[in-house]
């Protein structure tokens, strides 16, 4: 008897025939002799109606407030879960992320699990029961309701399989695994068998929702076995593996696209020791976060410095921007919302040179302009006009993934 967790992702709970599907499937994994405990996370689309609510009755809502209306989302999809499990004869409980005592940091929106507590869970799995946990939620020190960021529910699982030392976490969702590059806007994806925890880590901080980034730090750090399918279908999916040898002949695994940041640009910085730091300090303190930064002194003794933030944080960031602007006596601050950043990745780049030449030849062959450039050791990202972003992903995908190999 192995203990199994199984996360199911918003469509996989989208409707009431779909939680009776799901429902049916877990209790088949129980009656083949499994323990199962499902995460699961909100009825699709209900984090988006949840949020919008909440701006709809204040203009910047409280944070902790906040988190109290969006962790309700998972409470409801979990409940319904369980009654419908419970409808097929099988004895199942649920249970929210304060009732196990999943604890985080008082990070609202963004919390991070320090610890699950596994007793409720054990008893109940002892009772016989099937297990239901609330995805995405958790409580801090002093019981306040946290959220762990969009895509949190997959973070839940990866901790409560941790905790529980399982024998698999398998992410359950609207796609067969983890694809060379989002299925839904390039029909010549091709599922991957396996990926790298770093690759996917890089494959999630540029914008493939799959996962969330924390789930599969979590997955390497505890040795978690992830197993990323569809919940449509009984094929093979996508599993988290450790890297090896093998892993280096392919140049390039995945290309991504991200069209949730915008660019911030302030023009004609005076060139002096500190003023990158009282333009980034303030940002910072808004925890904002800053993703890509270039700087370029010109021969006048100014610089123009240009950087990207998410865009649901760009009027926060440009209005300290423009204060910080303005007593440095920079020239003025532009901003640019319609912009995408698209990245190839692959551990095959640590060996191999001239990749970053052919994606910048690929693109440049289409007309595709680049605004901003940044590279790590297994990926490149460029940022672009987000009207040319499918256009870039179907060129990159066919020159990296289809012909692959040739530089
Ligand atoms: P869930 O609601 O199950 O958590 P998500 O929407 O968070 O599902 O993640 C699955 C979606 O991620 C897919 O529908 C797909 O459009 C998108 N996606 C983006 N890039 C990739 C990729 N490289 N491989 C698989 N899916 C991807
Ligand atoms: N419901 C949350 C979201 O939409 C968490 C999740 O689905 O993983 O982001
Ligand atoms: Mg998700």
């Amino acid at each position: 008897m192995a203990l199994v967790v199984q996360k199911y992702g918003g469509t996989s709970v989208a409707t009431v025939e779909r939680i009776k599907d799901i429902a049916r499937k877990v209790v088949a994994a129980k009656e083949s002799g499994h323990e199962i405990i499902v995460v699961v996370s909100a009825m699709a689309g209900e984090t988006n109606r949840l949020l919008t609510l909440a701006h709809q009755v204040s203009e910047a809502p409280d944070e902790r407030e906040r988190d109290v209306l969006l962790a309700s989302g998972e409470q409801v999809s979990t409940s319904l879960l369980t009654l419908a499990i419970r409808d097929l004869g099988h004895p199942a409980r649920s249970f929210l992320g304060h009732q196990i005592r999943i604890e985080t940091d008082n990070a609202y929106g963004k919390a991070r699990i320090k610890s699950v507590d596994s007793t409720r869970i054990i008893q109940a799995l002892k009772d016989g029961e099937i297990v239901v946990v609330a995805g995405f939620q958790g409580v801090d020190e002093e019981d306040n309701i946290t959220t762990l960021g969009r895509g949190g529910s997959d973070t839940s699982a990866v901790a409560v399989a941790a905790a529980l030392n399982a024998k698999v976490c398998e992410i359950y969702t609207d796609v067969e695994g983890v694809f060379t590059t989002d299925p839904d806007i390039c029909p010549t994806a091709k599922k991957l068998d396996r990926i790298s925890h770093e690759e996917m880590i890089e494959m999630a901080s540029t914008g493939a929702k799959v996962l969330q980034i924390r789930s599969i730090e979590l997955a390497k750090k505890f040795a978690v076995p992830v197993h990323v399918r569809s919940s449509f279908t009984d094929v093979q999916g996508t599993w988290l593996v450790e890297e090896d040898e093998s892993m280096d002949s392919v140049l390039v695994s995945g290309v991504t696209y991200d069209k949730d940041e915008a660019k911030i640009t302030i023009l004609r910085v005076p060139d002096r020791p500190g003023l990158a730091s009282q333009i980034f300090t303030p940002i910072a303190e808004a925890n904002i976060i800053v993703d890509m930064i270039i700087q370029n002194a010109s021969e006048d003794g100014t610089t123009d410095l240009t950087f990207t933030v998410p865009k649901a944080d760009y009027k926060k960031a440009i209005s300290l921007v423009e204060k910080t602007a303005s007593v440095i006596q920079a020239k003025g601050v532009t901003v640019d919302p319609h912009i995408a950043k698209v990245s190839i990745v692959g551990v095959g780049m640590r060996t191999h040179a001239g990749v970053a030449a052919k994606m910048f030849q690929v693109l440049a062959r289409e007309g595709i302009n680049i605004e901003m450039i940044s590279t790590s050791e297994i990926k490149i990202s460029v940022v672009i006009d987000e009207k040319y972003t499918e256009l870039a992903i179907r060129v990159l995908h066919a020159a990296f993934i289809e012909k692959q190999g040739n530089l």
